[in-house]
């Protein structure tokens, strides 16, 4: 089967390599589509995720859905045929972490795609991969591979969201319109945010952010503007950009008392104004990955609550994949979609 390893920095190579083997509580999925996510450009672009160094070549890819064809003889809730979308967390389920229910704090966490543990954690740019039964989510006949691709980042969202302590009712800023600040608008206004402003350096972004939940759309580069959106300040800041300058500005267009999340990855040690946690009385929680709902992500995608097509900006076959990482970083991409 072929498989794309990452080798550096805008190094990435497909090989031919043997079907994995599965043990009894694991299926085999032939996967049918994964997202290309920002931590996947991050990788392709610097060889490296903020502080995740990988330490070998390794396969990316965490957003993933497809067909279960082999099954354990302990994984035989899951036949051959299921379709499936695969939550991408293994946590070690023993630590302290594990069992009081907040295992993305893991530290033994091996995570599809990822470099946060060593050696890293090969992800779904591969045919077929191995993976526990319990992972594995099964969907809707009426739910097709790309979206199910987008359960993986409608769960952090969904997790950023519950975060923030409370959304309904609240004057809400989502700083960054990329792909997961554009489902933290939409969560947070399923949820009943009362007022939700957008900033972001990229109009196109701003305009789709405005097309689909976004009340008032701000353009992080004018400083006077994001000053007049923000007023009195708003109740909640969900920062998404990982600009240094969009979390520095949270501080500052938080209203006293309101909750900073920090859900974006700045790219290293940052200076920030952190006398204004003091003088207002700001929490600032910070958002890594989820834990637990990813059944609660399933089920709005399949109870129709929200539309993540208008999302996907294109979507590239899987040999193509280096030209799905190019078209990724485009400034007007939302999200690519590969299907295989
Ligand atoms: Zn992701
Ligand atoms: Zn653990």
């Amino acid at each position: 089967m072929q498989a794309f390893y990452l080798h550096g920095a805008r190094d990435l190579r497909a090989v031919e390599i043997d079907q994995p083997q599965i043990a009894a509580d694991e299926v085999l999925v032939q996967i049918r589509a994964t997202g290309i996510c920002g931590s996947d450009l991050h990788y392709y672009l610097h060889g490296r995720n903020g502080d995740f160094v990988p330490q070998r070549p390794f396969v990316l890819g965490h957003e993933s859905a497809g067909e279960v064809v082999n099954a354990g003889a302990f994984a035989d809730v899951l036949p051959a045929g299921s379709r499936v979308a695969i939550d991408p967390s293994h946590p070690c389920r023993r630590c302290a972490h594990c069992r009081q229910g907040r295992y993305n704090l893991c530290p033994q966490m091996r995570y599809f795609g990822s470099a946060a543990c060593s050696p890293p954690q090969d992800g779904s740019f591969r045919e077929y991969v191995q993976v526990h039964a319990h992972n594995c989510h099964p969907l809707p006949a009426a739910m097709d591979y790309r979206q199910a691709a987008l359960l993986e980042p409608l769960s952090i969202a969904v997790h950023g969201v519950g975060q923030a302590g409370g959304i309904a009712g609240r004057r809400v800023l989502v700083s960054g319109a990329g792909p997961i600040g554009q489902l933290i608008g939409l969560v947070a206004r399923h949820y009943g945010a009362a007022h939700l402003a957008v900033s972001d350096i990229r109009q196109s972004a701003l305009d789709l952010a405005s097309s689909l939940w976004a009340d008032q759309p701000v353009c992080a580069a004018d400083p006077a503007a994001m000053a007049r959106a923000a007023g009195a300040g708003f109740d909640v800041v969900v920062e998404a950009s990982g600009a240094p300058a969009a979390l520095q500005g949270a501080y500052a267009h938080c209203k006293a008392g309101g909750t900073i999340v920090q859900l974006g990855v700045q790219g290293g040690p940052i200076e920030l104004p952190v006398n204004l946690v003091m003088q207002k009385e700001l929490t600032v929680r910070g958002s890594f990955r989820f834990a637990h709902v990813f059944p609660q992500a399933l089920d709005l995608l399949a109870r129709r609550q929200l539309d993540l097509d208008p999302l996907i900006s294109q979507c590239v076959a899987f040999p193509d994949l280096v030209a799905g990482f190019d078209a990724a970083l485009q400034p007007q991409t939302i999200k690519v979609v590969v299907d295989y």
